[in-house]
Order: C-alpha cells, then sequence, then structure tokens
C-alpha cells in the first residue's frame, strides 16, 4: 500500500476542505470536481496505481480556473481592444481571455488581501494573460521586461496549486519547484513567496551554492512545499538524496534564457527529467 492510500482515506488531509483556507474553487465548481480523476481517486473508485502506473503516484488537479461572469462576457472585440492596450501577444490554442481586475482571477480571499496590502492596482499584462493560463493547469512561456510583476504571475497561481494537493507526508519533497539562474534572484523569489503564502501556512526554502548546506538540508527534512533554487545546489540536494522531485506538480524556470545562457542545460535536463509528473501532463 503506498502511502498515498491512507490519505485518499481520509478527505480531511486535502488542504481545500480546511474551513479556514479560503480555498472555494472545488466547492463552487461541485459538478466538474465530482467526475474530476481527484474526486474518483478519493471516492476510492480509481487506484493511483491504474491512473499513472508511475510509482503508484496519484493523479493530481492542476485546474482551478473559473472565469468569472465578467470576463465571461468580454466581446472578442473588448479582449483585442484588451491586448492591444496592455501590448500583449498571444499564441497558442485556446488562449483564455486576459483578466482585466485582480477580483476576477477566483484567487482565494487570503491571496486578495495581500494584494490589497501591497497596494496594487491592477494585474500587469503578463499577468493578466498569465494567470488564467497557469491557474488552468497550462504549458506556458512568458515573455515580459523587466519589473513586470513576473514572480507573482507564476507564484499566485502556484500557492493556489499547492493549497489543493495532499498535505506533505513525511520524506516528500517539494510541490512547486522554482529554479532561478542567481542565489540573489533565487532570494528576492523566497521574499515574494513568503509574502504571499504565509497566510496559507505554506512553507518555503531556498536552495543556492556558495553557503553551508546544514541549515537548506534542515529546512528540507522539515518538508517545504515551495522550494526555490540554482540548479548547481538542488542537484547536489537530489544527489545525497536530502530531496526528491516525486510530488512535484508545478515547475518554472525563471529567467530560463539566462539561465541557458549561463551554461545550465545540462542541470536543467537532469533536474526536469526527475519529474515525474511532466511526463504525465504531456501525455495526457
Ligand atoms: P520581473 O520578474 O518581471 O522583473 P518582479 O516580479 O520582480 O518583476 O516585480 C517587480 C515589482 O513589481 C515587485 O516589487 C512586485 O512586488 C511588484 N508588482 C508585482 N505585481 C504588481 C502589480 N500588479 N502592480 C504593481 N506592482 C506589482
Ligand atoms: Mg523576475
Amino acid at each position: 500500500m503506498s502511502r498515498y492510500d491512507s490519505r485518499a482515506a481520509d478527505p480531511g488531509s486535502y488542504r481545500d476542505r480546511r474551513p479556514d483556507s479560503g480555498f472555494g474553487y472545488k466547492r463552487e465548481n461541485e459538478s466538474s470536481y465530482r467526475s474530476s480523476s481527484l474526486a474518483k481517486y478519493e471516492r476510492g473508485e480509481q487506484s493511483p496505481q491504474r491512473k499513472t502506473d508511475l510509482d503508484g503516484l496519484p493523479p493530481f488537479e492542476k485546474n482551478f480556473y473559473v472565469e468569472s461572469s465578467s470576463v465571461a462576457a468580454l466581446t472578442e472585440r473588448e479582449v483585442e481592444e484588451y491586448r492591444r492596450r496592455r501590448e500583449i501577444t498571444v499564441e497558442g490554442k485556446d488562449v483564455p481571455k486576459p483578466v482585466t481586475r485582480f477580483g476576477d482571477v477566483g484567487f482565494p480571499d487570503y491571496v486578495i488581501q495581500e494584494i490589497e496590502k501591497a497596494g496594487f492596482t491592477e494585474p500587469t499584462p503578463i499577468q493578466a494573460q498569465g494567470w488564467p493560463m497557469a491557474l488552468r493547469g497550462r504549458d506556458l512561456i512568458g515573455i515580459a521586461e523587466t519589473g513586470s510583476g513576473k514572480t507573482l504571475a507564476y507564484l499566485l497561481p502556484a500557492i493556489v496549486h499547492v493549497n489543493a494537493q495532499p498535505f506533505l507526508a513525511p520524506g516528500d519533497g517539494p510541490i512547486v519547484l522554482v529554479l532561478a539562474p542567481t542565489r540573489e534572484l533565487a532570494v528576492q523569489i523566497q521574499q515574494e513567496a513568503t509574502k504571499f503564502g504565509a497566510s496559507s501556512k505554506l512553507k518555503n526554502t531556498c536552495i543556492y551554492g556558495g553557503v553551508p548546506k546544514g541549515p537548506q538540508v534542515r529546512d528540507l527534512q522539515k518538508g517545504v512545499e515551495i522550494v526555490i533554487a540554482t540548479p548547481g545546489r538542488l542537484i547536489d540536494m537530489l544527489e545525497s538524496h536530502h530531496t526528491n522531485l516525486r510530488r512535484v506538480t508545478y515547475l518554472v524556470l525563471d529567467e530560463a534564457d539566462r539561465m541557458l545562457d549561463m551554461g545550465f542545460e545540462p542541470q536543467i535536463r537532469k533536474i526536469v527529467d526527475q519529474v515525474c509528473y511532466l511526463l504525465l501532463t504531456l501525455s495526457q
């Protein structure tokens, strides 16, 4: 019996069931939830082994996006006009409409409160177009200039994603992995993750080279939902079995172009190879 089986029998172990979590996507969208793979898995109608055939890993939920009525009401012309005004260009199939206001994304209250506290007035272009895509669990490449809010463009959907996954069990690695080219950047990302993830009690840690490993190892062993790492030190931690990527279902390569320029491609490939769910996502 995998360690996930007992958790499936205990629906209370899912974060979104906590009355204080403020996470209401599945409840609002009850019928699609009932037919979802997660619901079947919870009801015991679908064993994790049958669903994935990969080390008994359970299926996971990755689509949390419910288009608000005001976004749904936007005409194609209004969407085009908004994208033109905010200099947004999109490529790909079935790209969702952008969200023009924070309240239209469907973020839980604890995220909205943090946004208000920060004094932001409207989503930046990459957020307006990126949030609905990331919340749908779509693979996404986002390009926007420095200072345009890319960090929160991927972190806020990441926080929603984590809050809908089963709690970490002992020995589990992170659910969200953010790779960044430098220690400086990794630390900045961690600051945003701490600010916006604190109210849902998410733990994070930053893994980078050039400092003693001890404190980082201790953090990893305590269990953290979000890991922000530079590639070299993360590989070191993986090779010494201080963490693993079996629970990673949300992967971000921040400043990917810079990481490639810096010659990190072999390390990135090695890391991505260990994210089992990437395979599942591609084969769906
Ligand atoms: P990038 O990664 O695109 O260079 P950052 O994510 O570091 O930019 O964001 C730059 C600054 O903008 C940060 O201080 C961040 O808190 C702030 N910011 C993020 N989103 C918004 C927003 N919607 N409105 C105003 N400021 C924002
Ligand atoms: Mg950035």
